[in-house]
C-alpha cells in the first residue's frame, strides 16, 4: 500500500532545509527501505529515475533507463513518488516532496503544455516561450463558470474578484520570485500580469474603461522595456496597477505606480542589448512629416543607440509597434499635440547623445560643438542655443553665499550631457504615467473594491552588484516579509480553527535583515544618505563607514576595499560601492534644471518643476534656488524607500495572491526544460519557501480517524473499540512521541516534521 493513501499530502518526512544547504533530501530510513523507485543524481547534476535492485551496507544497486546499472551510496538516493502521482495539479499532493520529484512533476506537466501548477497557496508558472492554447474567451468563460479547475492565472484572478466582492477587502496579485543567481529576467512576470488583467477586464468590463487599462501595457512597455541579453522585452522598471471596481463589480478606473526606472540605459547599454523600444520605434515608424519636424534620421545615426550594435529584435516590426503605441496614446487621451511633444523629447535625447565637445584651453576645458546635433536639441526643447552651450560647459557652484563658475573638462561635460538626457527621459516616463493616471482616474473614493497587480523585479545577484541591486534586493526583502507573514497567517488560521496552540509555531523571519537596511541612524540606508551629503564623501569612505558601524550586525559582513556583503533571506549578496554615492545623489546640475525651466516647450518646463521638491526631509546634494525659494532633492534611496513603504502599506490592506514565474531555459526557446536552471529557481524562490514555512510549524496533519485506522493495530492494549481520538492519544503515548512534537486538534493531529516516520517504520516492520 502506498503511503499516500493515508497520510496527508505533504507529509513526507524531511529535515528542515538549512539556509545554506538548499537540498531537500529525504534521508529517513523508512522512506528508503520501502521505496523501489528512487531518484539518482548523475555526475552532470541531473536527476534520473532508477529502480533499486538491492541494498547492502551503505550501498545500493540501481538500474537506470536504457539498461544502465549503477552502484550508489544509499544515503544519496531520494525517494520517488508512485506513478499515480505523475503530474499532480498541486505539489502539496506529492507524497515525497523533494527536489527531483518537484522538478519531475513540473516537467511532466510542462511537456503537455500545462504550464501552471499549484504549490499550496502559490501558483507556479513555467514560461512556455511559445503560444499555448490556454487563453482567450473560451478559457475565460470556463474559469468564470468554474467548469475548468486546473491551476491558471485566470483562476487566481477569479478568486481575487470573488474574495473582493465577498469580503469587501482589496486584493492583490503579486507576481515575482525571489533570488536567482542566473537572473529571473524573462521568467514571464509581465506576460502573467497581462493575462491576469485580461481576465479582470473580461469579467469587469462594460464601461469601456477596461479597454483603456489594457492599452497602458503597450505604452509602458514601449517606454520602459528594452531588449536585454536575457529577454527581448525586459521590463526596466517595477509596476503596480490598481484596478478599481464599482459596487456592481464593474471596472471603474485604475491607477499605475512605477518604481525605479533604469535610467542609465538611455545613455549606455551593453553589446547586443538595446535602449528603450520607443527610440527604435520612433526612428522606424515616424511619418515623413514628423521626421522632418524632429529632424529625425535612422537609429544607426544616433550614438546612444549605436554603441551596443543591436538595432532590431527578431520577429518584431518597430514601425508597426510605433503605430500601436500612437493608437494606445490616443486611447488613454494623450492629445496629438502632447504626443508630438513626447516624440520631440525623445528626438532631443537622441540628438543630445550626438553632441560633441572641443577643447578650448590648455587646461582641457571644453565647449560643445555648435553643429546640427546641438542646434536640433535647442530647437526641440525650445531653448536658447547659447544657454544650452553654457549648461553643457560650465557649472555654477554655490559656496556659502557666493556663486562661482567652474568650467568643465571633457569627462565632466560628457557627464553633464548624459545626466541631462537621463533626466529628460525619466521625467518623460513619469509624465506619461501621470497622463495615464489622469485618464484612468478613479476619483478619491476608495471602495474596498480594488485588485492590484504587482510586476516587480525579483532578487538580483550578479558577479558584480551595484546600487541598483542594492535597492532591488532591499525591496525584495520587504516583499519577502510580506509573503512570509501572509503564509504564517494562513497557517495560523488553520491552527486556530482546529483549536491548537499556535504560539508554539516558530517562523523564520527576515526582520534582522530589514533592520540592517532601515535602522536609524545606523542602518545601510541612513549611512548611505549621510555619506551622500558630505561633499568629500567617496565610495571608499562609504564602504569604510558601513564597516565601522555595522560590523557587529549578523546580517552584514565587511569585505575588502569597497565591497560589503549582506546576508539576505534568500542568500548572501556582495555589493560593490563603486558609483553608490553618485547614483544615490543623482545630481542634475542647477544649470541644467534652469535650462529646462527656461524652455519655451511645456514638457521641459514641467520636468524642471518636478525635479525640485520643497525641502522638508533629509536631503542630499546642493541647494537649488528657483523662483526665490530654496529647493533640494531627495536621495534616490530615500525616495525609493518612501515608495516602497507606500507600496507595502497598500499591499498590507489587501488579501494577497502569489504567482511565481519560472524560466525553464536561458535561450528563450520552447520545449527546453533545463533541470539545473529550474532547480536553481525552485531552491531560491517560492516553492521552497512555502515548504520551508509550512514545515516550520506542524506540517503533517492527519485526521483522528485516519490516524487511528492506520496505527491502531499497533497498540498493545486493546482499545480498538474506543473513539478515534482516544485511540490516537493512546498511540502517541505508547510510542513516546514527545509532547512538543505534536498537537491534538479538534479534528486532526498536527505533527512536526519527521514524527510520522517512527510510526511508519514500526508499522512496516510489523
Ligand atoms: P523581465 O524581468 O525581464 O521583465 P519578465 O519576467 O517580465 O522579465 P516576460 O517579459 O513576461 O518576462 O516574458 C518573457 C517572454 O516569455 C515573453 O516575451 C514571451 O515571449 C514569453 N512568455 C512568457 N509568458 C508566456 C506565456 N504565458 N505564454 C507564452 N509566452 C510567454
Ligand atoms: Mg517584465
Amino acid at each position: 500500500q502506498s503511503l499516500t493513501d493515508d497520510v496527508e499530502p505533504g507529509a513526507a518526512t524531511m529535515p528542515l532545509p538549512q539556509n545554506d544547504e538548499r537540498r531537500w533530501s529525504d534521508t529517513s530510513a523508512y522512506a528508503r527501505k520501502k521505496i523501489l523507485q528512487s531518484w539518482v543524481q548523475l555526475p552532470n547534476g541531473n536527476w534520473e529515475l532508477g529502480k533499486i535492485l538491492s541494498t547492502s551496507g551503505e550501498e545500493s544497486v540501481i538500474s537506470l533507463p536504457e539498461g544502465k546499472v549503477m552502484k550508489v551510496i544509499s544515503e544519496t538516493l531520494v525517494p520517488a513518488n508512485p506513478d499515480i502521482l505523475d503530474g499532480v495539479d498541486d505539489l502539496m499532493q506529492l507524497s515525497y516532496l523533494n527536489e527531483p520529484s518537484v522538478l519531475y512533476n513540473l516537467n511532466y506537466r510542462y511537456n503537455q503544455d500545462m504550464i501552471y501548477t499549484k504549490a499550496g497557496p502559490v501558483l507556479v508558472a513555467v514560461n512556455p516561450f511559445k503560444e499555448v492554447p490556454l487563453y482567450g474567451n473560451r478559457y475565460i468563460e470556463a474559469y468564470r463558470k468554474k467548469s475548468n479547475e486546473s491551476p491558471h492565472v485566470y483562476a487566481i484572478a477569479d478568486t481575487a474578484i470573488h474574495e473582493m466582492i465577498r469580503d469587501e477587502v482589496n486584493q492583490s496579485i503579486i507576481i515575482r520570485f525571489s533570488l536567482s543567481y542566473s537572473g529571473e529576467s524573462g521568467a514571464g512576470k509581465t506576460e502573467t500580469a497581462k493575462i491576469a488583467m485580461q481576465y479582470l477586464a473580461a469579467l469587469g468590463g462594460g464601461s469601456g474603461i477596461e479597454y483603456e487599462i489594457l492599452k497602458t501595457n503597450p505604452i509602458l512597455e514601449a517606454f520602459g522595456n528594452a531588449k536585454t541579453l536575457r529577454n527581448d522585452n525586459s521590463s526596466r522598471f517595477g509596476k503596480l496597477i490598481e484596478i478599481h471596481f464599482s459596487e456592481s463589480g464593474k471596472i471603474s478606473g485604475a491607477q499605475v505606480q512605477t518604481f525605479l526606472l533604469e535610467k542609465s540605459r538611455v545613455v549606455q547599454c551593453a553589446e547586443g542589448e538595446r535602449s528603450y523600444h520607443i527610440f527604435y520605434q520612433l526612428c522606424a515608424g515616424a511619418s515623413p512629416a514628423l521626421r522632418e519636424k524632429l529632424n529625425l534620421t535612422s537609429a544607426h545615426e544616433y550614438k546612444y543607440l549605436g554603441q551596443s550594435n543591436c538595432y532590431s529584435i527578431n520577429g518584431v516590426d518597430d514601425a508597426e509597434r510605433f503605430h500601436s503605441v500612437k493608437e494606445a496614446l490616443d486611447i488613454v487621451h494623450v492629445s496629438k499635440e502632447d504626443q508630438e511633444s513626447v516624440f520631440a523629447m525623445l528626438a532631443a535625447v537622441l540628438w543630445l547623445g550626438n553632441v560633441s565637445f572641443t577643447v578650448i584651453d590648455n587646461e582641457n576645458h571644453v565647449e560643445p560643438v555648435a553643429d546640427e546635433s546641438l542646434l536640433t536639441v535647442a530647437k526641440l526643447i525650445g531653448c536658447n542655443i547659447n544657454e544650452l552651450k553654457l549648461s553643457l560647459s560650465k557649472r555654477n557652484m554655490r559656496v556659502g553665499k557666493d556663486t562661482i563658475v567652474q568650467k568643465l573638462t571633457l569627462p565632466q561635460a560628457i557627464d553633464a550631457r548624459d545626466a541631462l538626457a537621463k533626466s529628460v527621459y525619466s521625467c518623460l516616463f513619469d509624465w506619461l504615467v501621470e497622463q495615464i493616471n489622469e485618464s484612468l482616474a478613479v476619483g478619491k473614493r476608495r471602495t474596498g473594491r480594488s485588485i492590484s497587480i504587482l510586476d516587480i523585479y525579483g532578487f538580483e545577484s550578479f558577479d558584480k552588484n551595484s546600487f541598483e541591486q542594492f535597492c532591488i534586493n532591499y525591496a525584495n526583502e520587504r516583499l519577502q516579509q510580506h509573503f512570509n507573514r501572509h503564509l504564517f497567517k494562513l497557517e495560523q488560521e488553520e491552527y486556530i480553527q482546529d483549536g491548537i496552540d499556535w504560539t508554539r509555531v516558530d517562523f523564520e523571519d527576515n526582520q534582522d535583515c530589514l533592520s540592517l537596511f532601515e535602522k536609524k541612524p545606523l542602518g545601510l540606508l541612513s549611512l548611505l544618505d549621510e555619506e551622500s551629503t558630505f561633499p568629500n564623501g567617496t565610495d571608499l569612505t562609504l564602504a569604510n563607514k558601513l564597516k565601522q558601524h555595522l560590523h557587529s550586525n549578523s546580517c552584514f559582513r565587511g569585505d575588502r576595499e569597497k565591497l560589503f556583503t549582506v546576508v539576505h533571506y534568500a542568500g548572501e549578496v556582495t555589493y560593490d560601492t563603486t558609483g553608490f554615492l553618485e547614483k544615490n545623489r543623482d545630481l542634475l546640475h542647477l544649470d541644467s534644471i534652469q535650462l529646462l525651466s527656461s524652455c519655451s516647450c511645456h514638457l521641459p518646463r514641467a520636468f524642471a518643476s518636478s525635479m525640485l521638491i520643497q525641502s522638508e526631509k533629509p536631503v542630499v546634494g546642493p541647494l537649488y534656488k528657483a523662483g526665490g525659494a530654496d529647493f533640494q532633492r531627495l536621495s534616490v534611496a530615500t525616495k525609493f524607500k518612501g515608495q516602497l513603504f507606500q507600496l507595502m502599506q497598500r499591499l498590507g490592506n489587501t488579501t494577497p495572491h502569489f504567482i511565481r514565474c519560472i524560466k525553464p531555459n536561458n535561450v528563450q526557446s520552447p520545449g527546453l526544460y533545463e533541470q539545473g536552471l529550474v532547480l536553481q529557481q525552485l531552491r531560491c524562490c517560492g516553492v521552497l519557501e512555502v515548504v520551508r514555512i509550512s514545515r516550520s510549524g506542524f506540517p503533517t496533519r492527519v485526521s483522528h480517524q485516519k490516524f487511528a485506522r492506520r496505527y491502531g493495530f499497533l497498540l498493545v492494549e486493546n482499545i480498538a473499540d474506543k473513539d478515534p481520538l482516544s485511540v490516537s492519544v493512546a498511540i502517541l503515548h505508547q510510542f513516546n512521541i514527545l509532547p512538543e512534537m505534536y498537537q491534538v486538534g479538534y479534528t486532526k493531529l498536527f505533527f512536526r516534521t519527521g514524527q510520522i516516520g517512527v510510526l511508519e517504520d514500526t508499522r512496516n516492520r510489523t
